[in-house]
């Protein structure tokens, strides 16, 4: 059993302690936003992650788990800190690493023996370096410590399987102290453990993060294509994917990526690159695919209605995906904002994400609407776009939600529901990547 200090419970430091919790380790898991933690202690999830609420009962009821603010403590009590903070977008593409530095900057206020400090954040290569330099500055200099990068590969939605189930562990170490401290915290751990110096396992997160979000891209990029010679992007994607060098997995065209990684990771590691002098264009090629796919279901929109202004649209789907109410970097809050520029009136339904999508657009005044169900922001909408794999919203009744609308179009930006039988009933189907009357034909 080791004892844990998870610093940050975001979305990822939250399900790590959960997670390292459950596995049998002593965890503390600390953050400096106090009301977070008054709900975590009470047993409530501060977000919306499938069986986050069972482990975090569970881990609070055998005591394995406490919540704190107190960082001092928290150090002392603790073997291994993990740093989970945010590493959010900053000016020109770069990431705003000042929440890992202040953390660095706190611990080294704390250390009073050996300790093993580990970037779970994304950041980028040469990272822990700095945050080794910032330690010994800020007074750490007499005590031992070793930094660590161990890359967190969890997606929302299936955060918990994903961690306990990973497709593999990245242990970066330059220490051997490290590496069997790190080696035994994940001994039960049936995958492949890759051990790597510090800076290549840094570098190891940003580059998949960057490869998975250019399969992205280019699904989209041949979507358009498709829709120009009228193939079907859908068979095009399954075609690439049955080659096992490809895979078929982040080949879905759609409304692009979203969510709080992707993008800016995207742009941080081209950002890195370019300050390296290394020719970035392929990295920033990627991103600008996915900011256009926006325009791209604006221009479908216009295809069925001409004009945008004053029609009423119903948008399903504010979280960046299914089975999260994360709504950052979302295409749905996206896409939001750009109809009600154009003049839309626009009524928005998610199943988990509205309360973050309320506060994320209260100022975008009287063109929106929050609907307590789907049906209701149909209700005389003259087209219907899905942003969001929720599979309630292929579950919907279409020939009801065809008599609630105004005219009958939608939108699917995630090729969710049947063409065919879609417009069987009589809708103007437009998905992603297949032209329409070819399909038809
Ligand atoms: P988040 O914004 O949800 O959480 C960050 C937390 O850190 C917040 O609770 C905040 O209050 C806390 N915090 C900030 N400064 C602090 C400080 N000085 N002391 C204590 N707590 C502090 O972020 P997240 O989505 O969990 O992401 C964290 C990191 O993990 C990022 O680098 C991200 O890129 C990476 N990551 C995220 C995901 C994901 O799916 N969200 C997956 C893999 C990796």
């Amino acid at each position: 059993m080791a004892r844990l200090c998870v610093v940050g419970m975001g979305y990822v430091g939250l399900v790590t302690a959960l997670c390292f919790a459950k596995l049998g380790n002593d965890v503390i898991g600390m953050d400096k936003d106090t009301e977070k933690l008054k709900l975590l202690s009470e047993g409530s999830p501060t977000f919306y992650e499938p069986g986050l609420d069972e482990l975090l009962r569970d881990g609070l009821d055998k005591s394995m788990l406490s919540f704190t603010n107190d960082l001092n403590w928290s150090i002392d009590q603790s073997d291994i800190i993990f740093i989970c903070v945010g590493t959010p977008p900053g000016e020109n593409g770069q990431p705003d690493l000042s929440q890992v530095e202040e953390v660095a900057r706190s611990i080294a206020g704390n250390l009073n023996s050996y300790k093993l400090i580990v970037e779970k954040s994304t950041v980028p290569a040469g990272t822990a370096e700095r945050v080794k330099q910032t330690i010994k500055l800020s007074g750490g200099e007499d005590v031992l410590f070793d930094v660590a990068s161990n890359p967190e590969f969890l997606r929302e939605g299936s955060a918990i399987a994903d961690f306990l189930c990973p497709d593999r562990i990245v242990l970066g170490v330059d220490t051997r102290r490290a590496r069997i401290m790190l080696k035994e915290l994940y001994r039960d751990f049936d995958c492949p453990v890759l051990i790597t110096d510090v800076a290549t396992a840094e570098l190891i997160k940003h580059a998949s993060n960057a490869f998975l979000a250019t399969k992205i891209s280019f699904a989209n990029l041949v979507a358009d294509i498709c829709e120009k010679v009228g193939a079907n992007i859908n068979l095009v994607v399954d075609g690439l994917g049955f080659d096992r060098r490809i895979g078929r997995e982040f080949l879905n065209a759609g409304t692009g990526y979203g969510g709080s990684c992707f993008p800016k990771d995207v742009k941080a590691f081209a950002a890195m690159a370019g300050a390296l002098g290394i020719n970035n264009t392929l990295l920033k090629e990627v991103d600008r695919i996915n900011e256009d796919r926006i325009c791209s279901i604006v221009k479908k929109i216009e295809d069925a209605l001409w004009i945008c202004k004053n029609k009423r649209i119903a948008l399903l789907g504010l979280a960046f995906k299914c089975n999260t109410d994360d709504i950052r970097e979302s295409p749905g809050i996206k896409l939001v904002r750009e109809l009600v520029r154009k003049g839309s009136i626009v009524a928005c339904y998610d199943p988990k994400a509205m309360d973050n999508a309320k506060s994320e657009l209260k100022s975008l005044g009287d063109g929106l609407s929050f609907a307590e169900t789907p049906y209701i922001a149909v209700n005389e909408a003259d087209a219907l776009v899905l942003m969001t794999e929720w599979p309630e919203f292929v579950q919907l009744d279409y020939s009801r939600v065809k008599k609630l609308m105004r005219t009958p179009v939608i939108i699917d930006g995630r090729n969710m529901l049947q063409a065919i039988e879609i417009e069987k009933l009589g809708f103007w189907y437009s998905g992603i990547g297949c032209h329409r009357e070819n399909r038809k034909s």
